[in-house]
């Protein structure tokens, strides 16, 4: 796996759960986010009804998971947890509403890729607190109405616009969630750090932090790695020099630029001048699928104004060109 892929795999998840913030006023960052949200959930704690549904859209690692798990703790309410992809069936989906406790949180991640039966139901579910279960096939099928307990859907998605517009219209707020800026990633390793028993001097925690790609989980990871390094190589010491060394050696380079990052983006430059061009054709020349282009390294290149897309296609910037220390054909900016 990807040193600084943003998803989480099984051993991960653990290490992530004992990291993760477990309150609101624990969560660093995202502070427009953290006021919307905290003016959301006072007011249904005092009309005493569970709030509106949330929407979260953001790239993976920044903590939509952490934010839905707070807003059931804030509510003193039960959570479920589940994913787009897993709910394949309307049934599936019954299944999980119909035994829902009242007022409780139901986080569905990935929600952008549920099925689309499955999201028919919910359109329902959410507006009415109701279901219609069918029973039968064909001419003979018969909806039978189901009352369901009132609940609190928090829906996560990498990107807003992929949801249909009737699911996003009965969300009653979507929250936005951007990378995060290097000082608040610094907050978050000195969290992390304490936590892990660490000890991060400041200047190592910010070069840690400037190599993080804005997202938690990825300085989170590097943490772990650097960690491992000192100890190994540095009699357990975490100073600024043995943390870029160790991100050296796990090629995360100097702007946090992963190899993926840096495969697209020299992918651009080198076989197709810098662009136009279309994001599946980029995607088969760096030998992935373009929803991975497109979800995890496209994002944070546009972030850091090395890729700029267009109409016509992906471009690179100057930036992208200085960035890989190449020389842009003298055309390129016109
Ligand atoms: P997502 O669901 O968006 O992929 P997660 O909520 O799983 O992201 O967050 C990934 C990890 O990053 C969590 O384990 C958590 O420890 C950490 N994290 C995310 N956001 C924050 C934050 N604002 N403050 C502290 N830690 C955070």
């Amino acid at each position: 796996r990807e040193l600084v892929s943003a998803d989480a795999d099984g051993e991960e998840r653990q290490i992530e759960a004992a990291l993760r913030p477990k309150r609101l006023a624990e969560f660093i960052g995202q502070a427009r986010v953290r006021e919307q949200l905290s003016l959301v959930l006072e007011s249904a704690l005092r009309r005493q009804r569970p709030p509106d549904h949330v929407l979260m859209s953001g790239s993976p690692g920044l903590g939509k998971t952490t934010l839905a798990m707070i807003i059931a703790a804030e509510l003193g309410a039960p959570l479920r947890i589940t994913s787009g992809p897993a709910l394949e069936r309307a049934g599936d989906l019954a299944a999980i509403l119909s035994t829902l406790a009242d007022g409780e949180v139901l986080f569905i991640d990935e929600i952008h890729r549920m099925a689309r039966p499955a999201e028919e139901m919910l359109y329902m579910a959410m507006e009415d607190f109701r279901v219609d279960i069918v029973v039968g096939k064909g001419p003979g099928a018969t909806a039978i109405p189901l009352d369901i307990a009132p609940f609190t859907l928090v829906g996560a998605t990498t990107r807003a616009g992929l949801l249909p517009a009737p699911l996003r219209d009965r969300f009653g707020f979507t929250a936005h969630m951007d990378f995060y800026e290097t000082g608040e990633l610094e907050l978050v390793l000195r969290r992390s750090a304490a936590l892990l028993g660490v000890d991060l001097p400041d200047d190592a925690g910010n070069e840690i932090a400037r190599r993080s790609r804005g997202t938690p989980r990825i300085a989170n990871r590097l943490l772990r790695r650097v960690r491992d390094y000192a100890d190994v190589r540095a009699g357990g010491v975490v100073d600024r020099e043995v943390a870029a060394s160790a991100l050296d050696l796990y090629e995360v380079d100097g702007e946090g630029l992963d190899r993926l990052d840096r495969a697209v983006l020299g992918a651009l430059l080198r076989k197709f001048g810098g662009g136009p061009v279309g994001l599946s054709t980029l995607a088969v020349s760096v030998g992935e699928e373009p929803e991975t282009v497109e979800v995890v390294a496209e994002p944070f290149l546009v972030r850091q104004g090395l890729i700029a897309r267009t109409p016509r296609g992906r471009v690179a910037t100057a930036a992208a060109w200085t960035h890989l220390g190449m020389t842009p054909p003298p055309d390129a900016f016109g």
